[in-house]
């Protein structure tokens, strides 16, 4: 089953979401703020995630850049804002799709599966080439993870880890 985080704090919308997604065979879980949305990310490892840029605690793009440090799944923007730079701003930061409210469900929900899919896509390639390369032993998948997973584990949200090197000749 396809496992979806919802991350939006309209609770009317969140259940039109969640009955619609439910109906279609996903598993949801959901989240009414940015932080409580990247703890679920980290303890759910959700396939998809629908994020709304507009939170109550945190600005949206910075959801996507901490999302991004734990999870490779799709993220699909659903925000009421129409600029294009705003759209542009939200891919860059590592967005996969951008959905402008409102927006017809079933469209919604093609945009979701069609995220996955080209994930899943992605991934198993890239395992593919480790296979047949034969020479490696590392995933790099699953490297990649554990990495990812350990700097977001350690890192305050604004970084100071240039301060470790600091005092190493040579190191600057
Ligand atoms: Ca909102």
């Amino acid at each position: 089953m396809t496992r979806v985080l919802v991350v939006e704090d309209e609770p009317l919308f969140v259940r039109a979401l969640v009955i619609h997604l439910r109906a279609r065979q996903f598993d949801v879980d959901t989240a009414p703020d940015g932080a409580t949305g990247l703890q679920v990310a980290a303890e759910k490892r959700p396939d998809a995630v629908l994020l709304d840029l507009g939170l109550p605690d945190m600005d949206g793009f910075e959801v996507i850049a901490r999302l991004r440090r734990l999870t490779r799944s799709p993220i699909v923007v659903v925000s009421a804002r129409r600029t294009s730079d705003e759209k542009v701003e939200a891919l860059e930061a590592g967005a996969d799709d951008y959905v402008t409210k409102p927006f017809a469900m079933d469209e919604l929900l093609a945009g979701v599966r069609a995220a996955v899919r080209r994930t899943r896509i992605k991934e198993s390639s890239v395992i593919r080439a480790t296979v047949e390369t034969g020479s490696l032993s590392v995933d790099p998948v699953a490297g990649q993870r554990t990495a990812e997973a350990g700097v977001f584990g350690s890192l305050p949200p604004n970084g100071t880890c240039s301060r470790s090197s600091s005092g190493i000749p040579g190191s600057s």
